[in-house]
C-alpha cells in the first residue's frame, strides 16, 4: 500500500487524530463548538498576557527607571483598551464562532506591538525573549491547534529577532533549548487538552442530539395519542349515534306491534262474530258454495287471529309484560298434547313425529300457556321446514343451568328435525323478531307446509318466555342445505322446580 510520507510526521499523525475522532458527530460541528469556547477563552489568554506586559513595563519604569516610561504606560494602556473592546464585543455577542481567526490575529498583533516595543525600549533581548517564552507558555491554553502553532511561530519569531541583538551567543542557544523543550512539552499538554476537550464536546453534542431526539418523539408520540384518542372518541360517538338509531328503531318497530297488534283485534272480533253468525245460518249451510265461501272466511280470519295473537305476544314480551302464572308443571305431559295435536298434519305431509322417553323427567316451575306457546312453535317450525317424509323428534333429560352466578338443576328438551338445516351465520339472529331467511314472498301461507309462510315471530316468542322463566335457548345446526336436509337441533334448558317451590 502506498503511503505519504507527510502522514508519518508525529505532529501531523497527532494532527490527524485531533481532526478524525469525532465518534460520528460532524466534524463542523465539533470545530464550531471548539471555535466558541476559543472565543470564550481568547480575552483570558491575552488578557494575562497583556497585563504581564503592562505590569512588567511599570517595574521596568519605575523601580529600575529605564527610559521611555509614557510610551510603555501608552502601549499599556492601549492594549488594555484594546482587551476591553474584545472583552465588551463578546459580551455583546458580536463575534460569531467563524470571526474566532480574526479576533485571534488581532489580539496577536497587539502581543507582537508589545514584543517589538520591548526590544527597541530596553535593547535587551533577554527581556523580550522571557516575554516571548510566556506568550508561548500561554498559547498552550488555544484549544485549536493552528492557534497554538501560530503562537508557537510568534515566540520563535521574536526569538529570533532577540538572537540578532544577542551579544553572547550561549544565551541564545540557552533560549533556544528552553523554547523547544517547552513547545515540546506544550504540545503534548495541547494534545491532551484538546482531546478531552473534543471529547467532551463531542459528547455533548451526543447528548444535545439524543435529547433532541427524545423530544421529537416524545412530541412525535403526543400528536399520535391525541389523533387515537380524537379517532376513538369520534368512533365512540359514531357508534353511541347508531346505537341510538338503532334502539329508536327497535321502539318504533315495538310501537307498532302493540299499536297495529291492538287495532287489528276490533275488526278482527267483528268480522268473527260476523263469520260465525253467517256460518250458523240455515240458508247458508243448505248452499255447498255459501258453505264454503263461509268456512274460507272463517279460516282466514283464524288464521289472523293467530297473527295478532303473536304480535300481542311479542309487544308484551318487549314491554317485559307478560302475565305469567307460574305452577307446577309436567313438561313431557304438556309436550306430548302439542304433539298430538300436530299429528293430523304431520300425517298429512308423512312426517314421523316421535317423542323420546321423557317420564322420569321432573317438574319445572312455569306457566302452562306460555309453555303450550314455546313448543308449539317449535314443533310447527320443525314440521315446516322438514320436507315430506322426513321425521321431527323431542326428547328431554336432566341438566344444570347457571343462574346468576348458581347453577341450578335443569330440564333440557331437545326437538330435533330431519329438515333444511340453519345456516350458521343466521342461527344467532332468527330469535329476532321478524327475523326470516329465505325470500318472505316467496313463503306460502300454510301453516304446516313445507316452507310455509311465517310471521317472523315464532323463535322471539320462544325466547321471550324460556328467558322470562329465567331459562336458555338454542339451535344448533350444520347449516342450510335443501337438498342434504341436514337438520336442527332446538334446544330449551328450564330450571327444575326447586324443592322449597313445592
Ligand atoms: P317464521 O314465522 O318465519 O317461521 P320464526 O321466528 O318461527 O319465524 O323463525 C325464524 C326463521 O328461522 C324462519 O324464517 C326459518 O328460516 C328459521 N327456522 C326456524 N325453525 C327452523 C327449523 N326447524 N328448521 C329450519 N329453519 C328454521
Amino acid at each position: 500500500m502506498k503511503t505519504n510520507p507527510s502522514r508519518d510526521w508525529p505532529l501531523r499523525h497527532l494532527t490527524d487524530l485531533l481532526q478524525t475522532s469525532t465518534l460520528g458527530v460532524p466534524k463542523v460541528q465539533v470545530d464550531e463548538a471548539i471555535n466558541r469556547s476559543e472565543l470564550r477563552i481568547l480575552p483570558f489568554i491575552y488578557g494575562s498576557t497583556l497585563l504581564l506586559f503592562v505590569a512588567y513595563a511599570l517595574i521596568q519604569a519605575i523601580f529600575l527607571r529605564e527610559p521611555g516610561l509614557p510610551l510603555l504606560l501608552g502601549v499599556a494602556v492601549f492594549s488594555l483598551a484594546a482587551l476591553w473592546v474584545v472583552w465588551w464585543m463578546l459580551a455583546q455577542n458580536r463575534f460569531a464562532p467563524r470571526h474566532v481567526g480574526r479576533l485571534g490575529a488581532f489580539l496577536a498583533i497587539v502581543v507582537l506591538i508589545n514584543i517589538q516595543l520591548r526590544f527597541y525600549l530596553t535593547h535587551d533581548p533577554k527581556q523580550a525573549a522571557n516575554l516571548a517564552l510566556f506568550v508561548f507558555a500561554v498559547s498552550v491554553l488555544f484549544h485549536a491547534t493552528q492557534w497554538y502553532l501560530a503562537m508557537l511561530l510568534l515566540a520563535f519569531l521574536s526569538l529570533f529577532q532577540a538572537f540578532t541583538w544577542f551579544v553572547d551567543g550561549q544565551d541564545f542557544r540557552y533560549y533556544f533549548v528552553v523554547l523547544l523543550a517547552s513547545a515540546g512539552t506544550g504540545y503534548i499538554a495541547h494534545v491532551g487538552r484538546v482531546l478531552a476537550y473534543r471529547r467532551a464536546e463531542m459528547l455533548r453534542v451526543l447528548t444535545q442530539e439524543r435529547e433532541q431526539e427524545l423530544h421529537r418523539l416524545n412530541a412525535e408520540i403526543k400528536q399520535f395519542n391525541q389523533q387515537l384518542e380524537n379517532m376513538v372518541a369520534e368512533r365512540t360517538q359514531a357508534l353511541q349515534d347508531a346505537y341510538v338509531r338503532l334502539e329508536r328503531l327497535d321502539k318504533t318497530k315495538t310501537d307498532f306491534i302493540a299499536i297495529a297488534s291492538h287495532e287489528m283485534l276490533t275488526p278482527l272480533t267483528i268480522i268473527n262474530l260476523n263469520a260465525q253468525m253467517f256460518m250458523g245460518d240455515e240458508e247458508i249451510r243448505q248452499s255447498t258454495q255459501y258453505a264454503r265461501w263461509a268456512q274460507g272466511i272463517d279460516k282466514g280470519v283464524v288464521r289472523m287471529q293467530e297473527v295478532v295473537d303473536r304480535m300481542l305476544d311479542v309487544a308484551k314480551i318487549d314491554s317485559q309484560s307478560l302475565d305469567l302464572h307460574p305452577a307446577p308443571l309436567n313438561l313431557p305431559f304438556l309436550i306430548r298434547q302439542v304433539v298430538n295435536r300436530f299429528r293430523g298434519a304431520a300425517a298429512e305431509r308423512s312426517l314421523t313425529l316421535s317423542l323420546g322417553p321423557m317420564a322420569d323427567l321432573p317438574e319445572v316451575e312455569a306457566d302452562a300457556e306460555a309453555m303450550n306457546k314455546v313448543f308449539y312453535h317449535l314443533i310447527m317450525n320443525g314440521i315446516k321446514y322438514t320436507p315430506d317424509g322426513g321425521s321431527l323428534r323431542v326428547d328431554g333429560r336432566s341438566q344444570t343451568i347457571t343462574h346468576n352466578g348458581n347453577t341450578l338443576p335443569a330440564i333440557e328438551i331437545i326437538v330435533q328435525d330431519t329438515g333444511i338445516g340453519i345456516a350458521p351465520d343466521a342461527q344467532e339472529f332468527i330469535f329476532d323478531k321478524f327475523y326470516q331467511t329465505g325470500e318472505v314472498t316467496l313463503h306460502s301461507s300454510g301453516r304446516t307446509k313445507f316452507k310455509g309462510g311465517g310471521s317472523g315471530l315464532g323463535l322471539a316468542i320462544v325466547r321471550g318466555i324460556v328467558e322470562a322463566h329465567n331459562g336458555r335457548v338454542w339451535v344448533e345446526s350444520p347449516g342450510l342445505d335443501e337438498a342434504a336436509c341436514p337438520g336442527s337441533r332446538f334446544h330449551v334448558l328450564l330450571p327444575q322446580r326447586q324443592p322449597q317451590q313445592s
